[in-house]
């Protein structure tokens, strides 16, 4: 074992936004032993875990699950479906757009990055780092494409960097008003199985995400949800593709196998948060988040500090940023209550280092373990000196106070 000098007792209050907790039962269904991956028990798991994820992703047609993080996900989605040179229109909601557009460029594509300017006079903060993607600006550009130059419109659904999220159907209806027949493709690494997701309802072509997020699941497997669309362009897309390529993968899940030796232990885990998200229903996995997600942003306003999400339509389920005031650096003080509480929050990246710090409230969590973290803070925040109006921790409270979970109705009724 390697000393986690940290963790002397009791449990780590994990609130980054991926990896979340993960659920015992998980856990438990990791250490199941490692079968023969070409055996016919691993054929049981793979169709059971892809025909589960077509749920959880809304979908009818294949899903494609990687041995990777999220990142090789984005990847596949780009090499799959694009050639050399093809342009490809990107929107700069945060850090994670900004690093899938770094990917493209790295993969000889050429972005456009659609990028809303200023700054915010409130925080100091990056305007478009404080909303989401603005659908008519994408309506707008492929208006202006009518040789149909670009290939794909991809966004980002949940922008872990800031806790925003945006309306993906709009963005579909935009491409259809512009009568454009870009590809659509979107990053759901952090959103899906936390917020509303449907991926052939929208008209998505490829949709991306994670184990680590609301899948409760340790890092390491990643998705591509496909169309026809999608499985049509891989046909003529020239990039260089092997280990990503679709066509294998798709053809061997039908058996229940894959091309090369897939991650059997964390498959076990992915039937298992399956079963939980599915035994619970979607629906409600989503209403939890919401509900935890008003409690978080309650304490927020009772400290008076700003939510990084500007629009209170595009508030994120899965977690929330807390701007600090000038002058106080959010870096520093999320490494001090690490130190002092045992609690890990999410940094600030990129263009926002330092001026704000991320709060998860994803996966396996409940009421008790958000009003802790929220303790944790606010303590933080005093050690630290920066002023506040009021307590959050009593704001979270009354908040979870005034508004059971919908279970603990039907458990008193
Ligand atoms: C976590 C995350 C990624 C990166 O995924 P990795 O598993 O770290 O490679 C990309 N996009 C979003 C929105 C994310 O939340």
């Amino acid at each position: 074992m390697i000393a986690l000098d940290h963790h002397l007792s009791g449990q780590h209050f994990l609130q980054i936004p991926g990896p979340s907790p993960v659920p015992d039962r998980i856990l438990r269904a990791l250490s199941l032993p490692t079968i023969d991956h070409r055996g016919p028990e691993f054929a049981r798991l793979g169709r059971k875990v892809v025909d589960g994820l077509q749920q959880v992703f809304r979908t009818r047609h294949p899903v494609v699950i990687y041995p990777a993080s999220g990142t090789g996900a984005w990847e596949a989605a780009l090499v799959n479906t694009l050639s050399g040179g093809d342009a490809v229109l990107m929107f700069e909601t945060g850090h994670f757009a900004t690093l899938w557009q770094k990917m493209a460029v790295r993969l000889g594509l050429q972005p456009e990055f659609v990028s809303v300017p200023g700054t915010d006079a409130a925080t100091g903060l990056p305007a478009g780092w404080r909303g989401g993607v603005q659908a008519d600006l994408i309506e707008q550009r492929l208006r202006r494409d009518p040789q149909h130059r670009i290939k794909a419109v991809c966004v980002v659904h949940n922008e872990t960097s800031t806790g925003v999220t945006s309306d993906i159907a709009a963005v579909r209806r935009a491409i259809d008003a512009a009568a454009h027949p870009a590809l659509l493709m979107v990053d759901t690494i952090s959103g899906l199985a936390c917020a509303d997701y449907r991926h052939d309802e929208w008209g998505i072509d490829v949709s991306i995400s994670g184990a680590q997020k609301g899948l409760m699941l340790p890092p390491g497997i990643s998705f591509n949800a496909l169309s026809p669309k999608a499985l049509a362009a891989a046909k003529g897309a020239t990039l260089p593709r092997s280990y990503w390529a679709w066509d294998e993968i798709v053809a061997m899940n039908q058996g229940g196998y894959w091309p090369y030796t897939p991650n059997t232990n964390l498959l076990y885990g992915l039937s298992e948060a399956l079963d939980m998200l599915l035994e619970q229903g979607l629906p409600a996995v989503f209403a939890r988040h919401q509900r935890w997600a008003e409690g978080v942003r309650s304490a927020v306003r009772a400290w008076g500090l700003p939510i990084q999400c500007a629009d209170a339509g595009a508030y994120s389920p899965v977690l929330t940023g807390v701007v600090t005031p000038q002058g106080v650096d959010a870096d520093a003080l999320r490494q001090l209550i690490h130190r002092r509480f045992d609690l890990s929050l999410g940094t600030g990246l990129g263009k926002v280092l330092g001026r704000m710090f991320r709060i998860g409230h994803l996966g396996h969590s409940n009421d008790l373990t958000l009003v802790a973290a929220v303790a944790g803070v606010e303590m933080g925040l005093q050690l630290h000196g920066v002023p506040l109006a009021g307590s959050g921790t009593r704001a979270a409270m009354d908040f979870f106070a005034a508004h059971p979970a919908p279970a603990a109705l039907r458990a008193a009724a």
